[in-house]
């Protein structure tokens, strides 16, 4: 039996985080009624010329920077050739020969190994826009739905280093961390603002000639890119087991029968017949221009993580968790920056902030929740615990109620929420929940001490959770000893 290694590149497709589309000043807001985020450029009406969208280069160079490409000071737009109805003019306006990054990489962990990822080039497109088959919106027919006809792209490009469906789902999942963490595109998979190619073929160990490819199209989940690619693997090695040859193909992924499907092969593919775009004057950047932008590039997730350990003394477990997201990352940063003791900011972040995020199970609206001032309630909360002036259960009370505008230390102040850790006022309340509990007293002494949690319990009823806990526990253990 031949022994096969699988030789896997990506191609991910991200749209830039911008207002507006790559040549017009239409909106790129997601989810508007169709067709009304259009124009004469975003139509291709002819006669029209194309203005591009600076903020969108910027963003590009924000992507190429962030993955280690070298930025080109010359690059180039060209027409892709080819008929589609979602494709008013008939071609689309992307780059070609001179995109505007190239030579990158990546670094990808799969189970505590990391590898290194090349990235080859990364150029801008505009995105076509949408067929609409759906029989329930279109009945029997077709629509397009131009809104995201022009919307900025850039397609990011691997060289065939992955080596495996999961370390390719690996690569997608850091791409898309990074991509966050520069602020070039929202990552919503959902929505299509991320999107994966994958071209795979097998090759038997030892050989470096890259075997025949199939490309596996529009990927928009890791789930999906590692079940794909998984099927795909074993479908091939099942072909040559069979004596059968593989044949260069776009194959699409079934995501109920869990195959992929044959779309087209490389005789109906299309050939673009690319060529400069005569609208479109070369894109030239300055090197101060690029270097602006490289000095404005943010800490990414990796460094972050090294800080967030060595600097700041958290788990690795913790500090993973707090730089998963950019946003998240930040948000600790600015509780932290309130009250100055990493690891008690970081347990209520993860077990209570991020609890709740989940609960509301969407990005947007978690994004919405993680304001300044948010931070800053999380922050005060934990030093009222921290500094012994509430206790944890009352501190728990405090933020399920928390709302915009509240400060924790005004609400201890108004309710009078302070914990009580003198032993003057503690020690009547113990006698009293003592003497009424005779029988659980004879309990404890007879060596059911497991009594203990039913006293403190008691005890800090009475106070309405004021009670420091500790101290009851300490009290109470004296008294029946
Ligand atoms: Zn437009």
């Amino acid at each position: 039996m031949t022994r096969y290694e699988p030789v896997i590149g990506l191609e991910v497709h991200a749209q830039l985080r911008t207002q507006s589309k790559l040549f017009c000043s239409c909106s790129t807001a997601f989810g508007a009624d169709v067709n009304l985020h259009t124009c004469a450029v975003c139509l291709g009406m002819p006669g029209v010329l194309p203005v591009l969208n600076r903020h969108a280069v910027d963003l590009a160079i924000r992507a190429g920077l962030g993955l280690g490409c070298t930025i080109h000071p010359r690059s180039q737009w060209s027409r892709k050739n080819y008929f589609y109805p979602d494709l008013p003019k008939g071609y689309q306006i992307s780059q070609y020969d001179q995109p505007i990054a190239t030579d990158g990489q990546l670094i990808v962990e799969v189970d505590g190994a990391t590898s290194t990822v090349r990235i080859m080039r990364i150029h801008m497109e505009e995105d076509a826009a949408k067929n609409v088959h759906d029989d329930l919106i279109a009945g029997n027919r077709s629509y397009v739905d131009f809104n995201r006809g022009g919307t900025p792209l850039v397609e990011i490009v691997s060289q065939p280093d992955i080596r495996s469906a999961a370390q390719a789902a690996a690569y997608m999942k850091t791409l898309r961390q990074i991509l966050r963490y520069l602020g070039v595109c929202d990552g919503n998979m959902e929505e299509g603002s991320l999107r994966c190619d994958a071209n795979v073929s097998i090759r038997p160990v030892g050989e470096t000639k890259l075997g025949t490819r199939t490309e596996l199209k529009n990927i928009n989940s890791f789930r999906f890119v590692q079940q794909a690619i998984e099927y795909e693997i074993e479908r091939q090695k099942e072909v040559l087991a069979s004596g059968g040859t593989i044949v260069q193909e776009t194959r699409l992924w079934d995501t109920q029968a869990k195959v992929t499907r044959s779309m087209r092969s490389k005789e109906e593919a299309h050939d673009y017949r690319y060529f400069p775009d005569p609208d479109l004057p070369n894109l030239v950047l300055e090197p101060s221009y690029i270097e602006n932008i490289r000095t404005e590039l943010p800490e990414l997730p990796a460094a972050k993580l090294k800080r967030y350990t060595t600097e700041l003394g958290l788990s690795n477990y913790d500090a993973n968790i707090l730089t998963e997201d950019a946003e998240i990352a930040l948000f600790f940063e600015k509780a932290l920056a309130v009250f100055k003791k990493p690891k008690a900011i970081a347990n209520w972040v993860i077990n209570e902030v991020l609890r709740k995020l989940k609960t509301q199970n969407d990005d947007t609206a978690a994004a919405a929740t993680l304001t300044d001032a948010y931070a800053q309630q999380i922050g005060e909360l934990v030093e009222l615990v921290e500094d012994n002036i509430i206790s944890g259960k009352i501190a728990k009370d405090i933020f399920a109620d928390l709302k915009a505008g509240d400060s924790p230390k005004r609400i201890v102040d108004e309710h009078g929420l302070k914990q009580v850790s003198d032993v003057g006022s503690i020690e009547p309340l113990i006698d009293e929940v003592l003497a009424k509990n005779p029988e659980s007293v004879a309990k404890y002494k007879a060596g059911r001490t497991n009594m203990l949690g039913f006293f403190v319990g008691q005890v800090m009823k009475q106070t309405g959770g004021k009670a420091n806990p500790k101290l009851v526990n300490e009290l109470i253990q004296k008294k029946l000893s």
